[in-house]
């Protein structure tokens, strides 16, 4: 049976990740994978989570299984977290189940979906993360892209943005990304949110937002506003969102699905849909991380622990995207990387050909991906020198 298959290559980025973990250059750079580094280059437990798995070791009561929605408290918290203080949840018509990471939510959405309709056709951002592309093909839905990023200004083509959308019809999903824009780093604004949700309610098209970046951006209401919008002014919705980096509990796997439905009754109905898709996957999720977010988010002291590591995280982040256009400038690196400066989260593209960016691997060890896309957080005091006079020699 087995002997049919052809390998399937590896996730690109993936593969770069171990590439660069054989490589013995001492001076080598990795700009590839989205995961926060610090100013050594390190991926940190949070001090907050340190002290909610401390206080885990010391109260767990039981390892019985949780049930299909997961964590209950972590669920409300959650539905907090990305709501906010809003009429859809006062009502109930939001129902929040942990899922294993942001990926898990967004596969049980996939499902979902399929339940609903079909024939639902998913529009994505272009470009967009893509394993969204995967996810929602692995659930035998078709994905098709809407202009987004424009390769030109480095900025948004929301013009033509608004027209792809005033196309989608109705049955259709439209996938946005909350904040911080994966792989672009470009973000719609309050006005274009408004303008998304008014063409969502004319064409009858439903959104599913992924927040994979909430606190990254400009603060965790803030990176929230677009998402909180919509659900104030349309009747259904999908938010599917992970803990992996605002809680560095990446490899704990701890995300959630969230449905917002036209009532209660309308959304528990939902909901029963969600849960059923989630038994015949993997039946119920992981508890660590879910146990260790709830901690946090239950308790002042560790809120108030979390949220200044988290500003620190953002702090750097933003400083570091002035301080690598500045580098840019004064080691002469050819062309104009001002858009780095206005944009949001890890990532940016640097818009520079694919023989360069395989050149400054070969050559100088400095690991990006093909489409040009850098992981901002991969650059620090020790290695900016280095990055900015490479990118100067193989530019000129
Ligand atoms: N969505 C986007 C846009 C992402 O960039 C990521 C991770 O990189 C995810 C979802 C999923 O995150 P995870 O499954 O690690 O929680």
């Amino acid at each position: 049976m087995f002997n049919q298959l052809q390998p399937v290559p590896t996730d690109p980025i993936l593969g770069l990740m171990t590439e660069y973990k054989a490589d013995t250059n001492p001076k080598k750079v990795d700009l590839s994978v989205g995961v926060y580094k610090n100013e050594v280059g390190n991926t940190p437990v949070l001090a907050a989570v340190k002290k909610a798995e401390e206080y885990r070791f010391n109260n767990e009561q039981s390892k019985a299984y949780l049930g299909m929605a997961g964590d209950v408290k972590f669920n409300e918290l959650m539905t907090n977290l990305l709501f906010g203080e809003s009429d859809a949840v006062n009502s109930g018509r939001v129902k929040t189940a942990q899922t294993p990471g942001g990926t898990g939510a967004l596969r049980v959405a996939a499902e979902f979906i399929a339940r609903c309709n079909p024939s639902a056709k998913i529009w994505v951002t272009n470009p967009t993360w893509a394993n969204h592309i995967s996810i929602f093909n692995a659930a035998g839905l078709q994905v098709e892209e809407f202009p987004y990023f424009d390769f030109e200004t480095m900025g948004l083509k929301f013009d033509q943005t608004i027209e792809a959308l005033n196309k989608v019809p109705s049955g259709d999903i439209v996938l946005l990304h909350a904040c911080c824009h994966n792989p672009s780093g470009m973000d719609l604004n309050i006005q274009q949110w408004q303008t998304v949700a008014d063409i969502a309610k004319k064409q009858g098209f439903t959104i599913l937002v992924d927040s994979a970046y909430q606190g990254f951006g400009h603060g965790l209401n803030e990176d929230a506003a677009g998402l909180r919008l919509l659900a104030s002014q349309v009747d259904e919705m999908i938010v599917c969102s992970s803990c992996s980096k605002n809680f560095g509990l990446y490899r704990d796997r701890v995300g959630a699905i969230s449905i917002l439905g036209t009532s209660s009754a309308k959304a528990e109905v939902a909901f029963s849909v969600i849960l059923n898709v989630v038994r015949a996957i993997y039946s119920m999720p992981p508890a660590h991380g879910a146990d260790i977010v709830a901690t946090i988010l239950s308790s002042k002291e560790l809120t108030a622990l979390w949220h200044t590591e988290l500003d620190e995280m953002r702090t750097r982040i933003n400083g570091l995207r002035s301080f690598v256009v500045n580098k840019f400038k004064e080691k002469n690196v050819p062309g104009n990387f001002d858009f780095i400066a206005n944009q949001n989260g890890m990532f940016s593209f640097l818009g520079i050909d694919k023989e360069y960016i395989t050149t400054l691997k070969n050559d100088y060890s400095i690991y990006i991906v093909g489409s040009s896309r850098v992981s901002i957080a991969g650059v620090n005091d020790s290695n900016a020198d280095y990055l900015a006079e490479s990118l100067a020699k193989v530019l000129n």
